[in-house]
């Protein structure tokens, strides 16, 4: 078993009360490594050591420089591709084939940044006047970065990249469930190129280590991907000094299908869209629309797959579905899956699995709720795990209604052979991302973030970099005259 330490300043630490806490392998429920229990003082000295790695030199490292370090960074993770998708899989419990995925599109997030370092650039505004107007980018300082469970490493990605691509130094804080595959990770942050300072990771749970980072006041910027509620706290924290925020918070998106919708990829749209990574997926299409003609039909069939989905741990090459994350995240689900059944029809799944190799790990079975009404809570909060709530609608306005009817508003998909109703629909669902045929392809080119309560600001492409950058406007005077006002 591993003893992790920390980074602060360049420099492998314990945390100052030295205490420590242990990181669980979901699929046996066994401790994996231990890492440091930050605290307030901890994160002081990260936020500090952030602080004077940025004004010491950092904000004025070069465009080329920071790409240089990003592109470093995206080989380090081609590099220990299968060390880092083997721990991936063993800390958060998804099978392997999904964490080298993870990990490959971690590596094109730093190579997409390392690309665009480069290419960001002020802009030349046309005054009325004898005048230059520029308007010129400028990183913000210091960030703060929350990552969630879900994607350990991927997450971290989207936050380190575009942070470093902008000239900001940053203490990023790991879910205390996945804190490995960033500690891997930061392990090659000196040979490639970061100066000590420039990223701390900070190692512990969210009300001690969170809590007191986001509320510091030497940090300028909040990234934060997790739940509404924290999101929430992180706001009013951000409040206190005004600090510049974005808020990735999950949702309850609709997966929406149309009678004349292929058949064949509608029935594996909808369980990909919902099952892919045990469900623990802010864009999950937990919502599944079905318009009536195909309602039985494709429920029957759903359920057919979904019953062969194989569980089991992540590192078996058979296993398509892994355990939750934690003991907590498991006895989450099952009270919503207890819920559901007083509110909605069990199609399948419903609970624990009863082979006997799956009684330790924090596995959940797939679970298929049907005939279930948009204002169940089922169909109103979101689960995180393996759970579709299959919902029947007559026609367009009717899934509109329905599909937008939910406080959330990350994502959203429709599936049709019919582009001119796809693109009806396409314009008035309320969500941040919308798919056509198809649910969860993710592109760093391509905007990432939330309507309504699923955030605020955009992760990936130039919008993840802007949010690490704020905008000086500068007038220089081309009249060697006085003003001649006086
Ligand atoms: P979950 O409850 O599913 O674990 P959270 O939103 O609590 O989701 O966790 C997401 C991330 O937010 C984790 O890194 C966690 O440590 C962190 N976090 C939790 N509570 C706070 C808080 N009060 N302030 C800052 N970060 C927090
Ligand atoms: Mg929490």
């Amino acid at each position: 078993m591993h003893a992790y330490r920390m980074l602060i300043d360049g420099e492998w630490v314990e945390a100052r009360s030295g205490r420590t806490f242990e990181v669980m392998n979901p699929a046996t429920a066994e401790p994996m490594a231990t890492v440091p229990d930050a605290g307030a003082e901890d994160v002081d000295r990260a936020v500090k050591a952030g602080r004077r790695a940025f004004d010491g030199g950092w904000r004025d490292a070069t465009a080329q420089e920071r790409g240089r370090v990003l592109l470093r960074l995206a080989d380090t993770v081609r590099r220990e591709a299968q060390r880092l998708a083997t721990l991936e899989t063993l800390n958060s419990g998804k099978p392997l084939a999904e964490s080298e995925f993870d990990v490959n599109d971690a590596a094109t997030c730093f190579e997409y940044y390392g690309g665009l370092a480069t290419k960001l650039h002020g802009e030349v505004l046309p005054v009325p006047d004898n005048a230059l107007s520029m308007a010129l980018k400028e990183p913000v300082g210091v960030a703060a970065q929350i990552i969630p469970w879900n994607y350990p490493l991927l997450m971290a990605a989207w936050k380190l990249a575009p942070a470093i691509c902008a000239g900001c130094s940053m203490v990023i804080k790991p879910a205390e469930q996945t804190p490995v595959t960033l500690l891997e990770l930061a392990r090659f942050f000196e040979e490639c190129g970061l100066p000590k300072g420039v990223v701390n990771v900070v190692t512990g749970f969210g009300e001690t280590a969170g809590a007191p980072l986001v509320a510091h006041p030497q940090v300028d910027k909040i990234a934060f991907t997790g739940s509404v509620d924290v999101g929430k706290s992180v706001m009013r924290a951000a409040a206190e000094t005004l600090k510049k925020i974005s808020l990735e918070l999950g949702g309850k998106s609709p997966n929406i299908f149309f009678a004349d919708a292929d058949f064949e990829a509608a029935v594996d749209g909808a369980l990909f869209g919902v099952f892919v990574n045990q469900g623990e997926v802010c864009s999950a299409g937990s919502r599944v629309l079905v318009q009536k003609p195909i309602y039985k039909k494709m429920l029957d069939a759903m359920v057919e797959k979904a019953k062969r989905i194989k569980l089991g741990p992540g590192t078996d090459s058979s296993t398509k579905m892994g355990p939750l994350v934690s003991k907590a995240q498991m006895e989450r689900v099952l009270r919503y899956q207890e819920i559901g059944k007083r509110e909605a029809k069990v199609a399948t799944g419903g609970g624990r699995p009863s082979d006997a190799g799956l009684q330790r790990g924090y596995f959940v079975e797939p679970t298929i709720f049907y005939d279930v009404d948009n204002s169940a809570t089922i169909a109103r909060e979101e689960i995180f795990g393996p759970v579709m709530s299959v919902i029947p609608f007559e026609d367009e306005a009717d899934a509109l209604r329905i599909a937008n009817d939910t406080p959330y508003g990350l994502a959203a998909a429709v599936w049709s052979r019919d582009i001119f109703k796809c693109l009806r629909m396409v314009k008035k669902l309320q969500a941040g991302i919308v798919w056509v045929n198809h649910m969860q392809p993710t592109y760093v080119e391509a905007p990432w973030g939330g309507y309504k309560m699923s955030g605020i600001g955009r992760e990936l492409g130039p919008w993840g970099a802007e949010e690490y950058l704020q905008v000086k406007q500068v007038y220089i005077n081309l009249n060697e005259q006085p003003i001649g006002w006086y």
